[in-house]
């Protein structure tokens, strides 16, 4: 039975009021047990342990140094294209925004690939926005074989697909796919989507089964914090990553933790997660997903991201552009302006979008990949740039 099927009958509601509800002691029992269930986490998001959140840290950073030990993975983001057929309405790729839009072409990819590479990555993750005709499969797939000698690992950050094209994908030689269901609230959903393929709920919620059985081998999974009430996400996407890390078990699972963040366009986001809860959060599914990747990006602020880093993340994006081209400025000079007619789009700044192509939005943490990477290295963590050889399986 494929997730979308069990969704709708989590006790969402009463595992929410079971939270509320937490005493400090259920917080306690819940902490000092090595396999957690539903329950168990409810608890350890619940306010009750916020006030023992210390020791939920505590224990978020033993379990990640026993099963991951002192290492940081570090990746970057590719941005190929920030053309999109859907409307989000928090997302500066949003269809009726005049931004300027580009989809940079194999000549142009390899060029930002090159200044990622030489910053030192090997990790990359591919992202675009989603567009069938300008940013189909076939391009997707020759932008990974053009990118797989210099990036022993290739993710992909984009819209959902079907397994027959995911299958190509892989073929091509992407490890990883990383695919946010944005908010587990169908009304909010409904809300937040109101034009483009995305609005179909359940194809996207059961894309990281679809991404199984194409055969990747890392699949990422998340909510954008902000959409709905941060809690009954976060025991939504528990639930999905129980029912994944179950059904399949050929992938590894990875969970990021994405806020919103200023982008091009107004949007207030109607349920914030405030800092210390985000930090819960991450030490709550660290404990009790223990072998689960975490991965935080630079949305977090500088700061902030110094304290999760021991909370239980074990992969971070670091040096990141959001922007098509936004490493060397290539298809700068190509950019088509933006749409006449339109209204202008403000960025988060109050200024006019300039007209080179924008950003998904704005990163909070603008240190170089060496200054976090010394910044780790402080804290007695060792930054990992490489982690994954195609060639050790075959
Ligand atoms: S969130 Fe993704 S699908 Fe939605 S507008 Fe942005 S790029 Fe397009």
């Amino acid at each position: 039975m494929s997730f979308s099927e069990e969704f709708d009958r989590l006790p969402l509601a009463q595992w929410r009021e079971r939270s509320l509800a937490a005493t400090e002691q259920e917080v306690r029992e819940s902490l000092s047990r090595n396999h957690c269930s539903a329950n168990d986490f409810a608890h350890l998001i619940s306010p009750s342990a916020s006030r023992l959140l210390e020791a939920m840290c505590q224990k978020a950073r033993m379990i990640t140094q026993q099963r991951f030990g002192r290492v940081m993975r570090l990746f970057a983001p590719l941005y190929l294209s920030n053309e999109c057929v859907n409307n989000c309405r928090y997302c500066g790729f949003a269809r009726d925004n005049n931004i300027v839009r580009i989809t940079l072409s194999l000549d142009e990819i390899r060029r930002e690939a090159a200044q990622i590479n030489a910053l030192g990555f090997r990790n990359l993750l591919l992202v675009a926005g989603e567009h069938p005709k300008l940013v189909p499969a076939s391009y997707l797939a020759q932008c990974i074989r053009a990118l797989h000698d210099t990036f022993p690992s290739v993710s992909l950050e984009i819209g959902p697909l079907d397994t027959g094209a995911y299958r190509e994908l892989v073929e091509a030689g992407a490890d990883g796919l990383t695919i946010y269901q944005e908010t587990y609230n169908r009304e909010v959903y409904a809300a937040m989507h109101p034009a483009g393929p995305k609005r179909d709920f359940d194809f996207r919620l059961q894309t990281p089964e679809r991404a199984h059985a194409a055969g990747f081998r890392r699949i990422g999974v998340g909510a954008l914090y902000g959409l709905a009430d941060w809690p009954l996400e976060a025991l939504a996407l528990a639930a999905h990553v129980r029912y994944l890390q179950k059904v399949c078990w050929k992938s590894w699972i990875t969970i990021s933790l994405p806020r919103m963040r200023p982008h091009a366009g107004h949007f207030d986001p109607p349920s914030p997660i405030p800092d210390r809860e985000l930090v819960q959060l991450t030490a709550a599914l660290r404990i009790c997903f223990p072998d689960a990747g975490l991965v935080l990006s630079t949305r977090e602020r500088a700061e902030l991201r110094d304290v999760l880093m021991h909370c239980g993340i074990t992969m971070m994006s670091a040096g990141s552009h959001t922007e098509p081209g936004g490493y060397t400025g290539v298809g700068r000079d190509a950019a088509p302006p933006a749409k006449p007619g339109f209204p202008t789009i403000m960025n988060a700044a109050g200024s006019p979008c300039s007209t080179q192509a924008s950003g998904q939005f704005e990163i909070a943490d603008s240190r170089s990949p060496g200054e976090i990477a010394r910044q780790l290295q402080r804290f007695g963590y060792e930054p990992v740039w490489k982690d994954w050889e195609a060639a050790l399986t075959t």
